[in-house]
């Protein structure tokens, strides 16, 4: 009995990967490798001392899927597949619409006339918008997107809950995170961007190494103790521990599953950068540039729910997650 992981070689994927096959269960990976390497594979082999059984293939191909589904026994799939670039899904909305909801659409079809009826569903805390309550928990408003990437998580979430709904014998977790940052503390895998980073921490980790030559920081005048946005950061270790909890709830036919994945604890940009330095003993420049459009103040999660129903809490701080995103980029200062 085998664990499908689309996108499976990707930053999350890799590292649920490794804690799946090091918890004794069994994986299969798909990956359309549009955003990422073979090599993330090869790297999980050496951290597990697996072969691990991986498909070139894309989410949308029903063919590839049909192929895959017969030969692998699979009862369970987590969808890590998704193209997550907040600007580009401005840009080319129908591309996400298409590889995130259409992809999608195929898979969970795929899976139902195999019987494999148990979804585990990559969301984000974007489903929030701007918080109208901290700390956010499930029941607050949702659906109030700011660009395509965020909608994609919110509709493929109403389609989850609507099957579910429909037939019971569907088991969807939904998991929403908040920041995952962070790396395996072996520096043998981690995130590993196309071109110039998005988001904060490996563009933090891109200057430290000298590939970039300054931060920006994207605003002061924010409602916040230092002026300076407010996020819920995660380790990806952790992160990636909440996922085999999530094959463990799924076996319990929980029906529809949401959860929050965040530690609870919010922290500023400059806090981050403060933090990054202090722990690793490297400088990181900066300066302050105006509000990034579609930002927000402040957000992070209750963790309650992950605690109590899905047996699940962050183990790693802040100082962890700030030494295990350098201990990765600078010993792969280009990736892989
Ligand atoms: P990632 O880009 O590193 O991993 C996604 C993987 O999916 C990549 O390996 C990519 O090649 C693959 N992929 C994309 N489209 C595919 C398709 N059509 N068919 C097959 N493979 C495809 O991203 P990640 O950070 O590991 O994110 C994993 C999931 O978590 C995504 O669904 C993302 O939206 C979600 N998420 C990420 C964050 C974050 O901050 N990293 C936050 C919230 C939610
Ligand atoms: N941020 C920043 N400079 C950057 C990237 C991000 O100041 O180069 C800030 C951003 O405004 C937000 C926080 O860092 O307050 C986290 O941003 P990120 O894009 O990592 O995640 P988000 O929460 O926006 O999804």
């Amino acid at each position: 009995m085998s664990i499908l992981l689309t996108g499976g070689a990707g930053y999350i994927g890799s590292h649920t990967l490794t804690e799946l096959i090091n918890g004794g269960y069994d994986a299969v990976v798909m990956d359309n490798f549009s955003n990422s390497s073979p090599k993330a594979l090869e790297r999980v082999e050496e951290l597990t001392g697996k072969k691990i059984r991986y498909y070139e293939a894309d989410i949308s191909d029903r063919n590839a899927l049909e192929k895959i589904f017969s030969e692998n026994d699979i009862r369970e799939v987590i969808n890590f597949a998704s193209l997550k670039a907040v600007g580009e899904s401005v840009e080319k909305p129908w591309e996400y619409y298409n590889n995130n909801i259409g992809g999608t659409l195929t898979l969970l079809d795929v899976m139902r006339r195999h019987g494999a009826k148990n979804f585990v569903f990559s969301s984000s805390a974007t489903v929030y918008g701007d918080p109208a309550v901290i700390p956010i928990t499930e029941e607050c408003p949702k659906g109030t997107c700011t660009n395509p990437y965020g909608w994609t998580k919110w509709m493929l979430e109403q389609i989850l809950i609507d099957m579910q709904k429909a037939d019971n014998e569907w088991n969807m977790v939904i998991l929403r995170y908040f920041n995952p940052i962070g790396a395996h503390p072996s520096g043998r895998i981690g995130e590993n961007p196309n071109g110039r980073p998005n988001n904060l921490m490996p563009f933090i980790t891109q200057v430290a190494v000298g590939k970039l030559p300054e931060l920006g920081v994207f605003g002061n005048d924010y409602d916040t103790p230092d002026g300076t946005g407010v996020r819920d950061y995660l380790h990806v270790v952790d992160l990636a521990r909440a996922h085999v909890k999530a094959i463990d709830k799924l076996r319990e036919n929980p029906g529809c599953f949401i959860c929050n994945l965040g530690t609870g604890q919010g922290y500023s940009v400059m806090e981050l950068i403060k933090t990054f330095e202090e722990v690793n003993g490297v400088k990181i420049p900066y300066s302050i540039k105006p509000r990034r459009a579609g930002d927000i103040a402040t957000c992070y999660c209750s963790p309650e729910k992950a605690e109590k129903e899905l047996n699940w809490k962050a183990q790693f701080g802040i100082a962890e997650m700030c030494r295990d995103s350098w201990n990765w980029q600078k010993n792969n200062p280009d990736g892989y």
